[in-house]
């Protein structure tokens, strides 16, 4: 059995349900983040992934036919995660992205999301303006206020940075890989 479980965006975020699932897994794959924040309840064999892409992907799911394995992914798979990629049962976390609506006080269906983490996305963004108004970045350090500053209506932003963690910051300016972008067109 293959499971893919949400550890949650941060410490304190992991659910009953994913902690079950960690505890009865014979293998734990998972990023260096991801085991540390599902370390404790850990019992199986640890193995961290370095490297991410199909070979490791079809060798899992190959190891599943006979174990229990448990692949991490941190805050919520099916949010920019590896949910998309493996088969699998998917067991849900709380995602940067709720906490991000929770300190905005947003609702999930006011907004349109966008994923700019490792890929440019500022056309596709401009378009989610306009239609929704309001958009969510995943972003990263290399993503490019300026390019916002260059869109011809009048648009607030707000950075919220390190969600869940004890250096979460909300500012204008980017400075963490850990961070997603607000945008309203005023
Ligand atoms: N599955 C994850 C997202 C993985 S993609 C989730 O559900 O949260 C990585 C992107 O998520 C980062 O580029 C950033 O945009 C966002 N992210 C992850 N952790 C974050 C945090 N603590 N604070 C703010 N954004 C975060």
């Amino acid at each position: 059995m293959l499971y893919i479980v949400g550890v949650g965006v941060a410490e304190g975020y992991l659910t009953e349900r994913a902690i079950r699932l960690i505890k009865e897994a014979e293998v734990v794959y998972g990023s260096k983040r991801a085991v540390e924040l599902a370390k404790k309840h850990i019992r199986g064999e640890i193995r961290v992934m370095t490297s991410f892409g199909e070979n490791i992907y079809r060798e899992i799911e190959n190891e599943a036919k006979d174990k229990r394995v448990v692949v991490l992914s941190t805050g919520d798979p099916m949010v920019s995660g590896l949910g998309r990629f493996l088969k699998g049962e998917i067991e849900p976390g709380i995602s940067s992205v709720q906490l991000a609506l929770a300190r905005l006080k947003l609702d999930l269906t006011d907004v349109v999301i966008v994923d700019s983490h490792a890929r440019e996305s500022y056309e596709e963004i401009k378009k989610a303006l306009k239609i929704r108004r309001k958009v969510l970045v995943l972003a990263d350090r290399n993503f490019d206020l300026k390019k916002i500053d260059e869109i011809d209506e009048k648009v607030k932003i707000i950075v919220l940075e390190n969600l869940g963690l004890d250096n979460e910051k909300i500012s204008d300016e980017i400075t963490s890989d850990r961070t997603i972008v607000y945008l309203e067109l005023i």
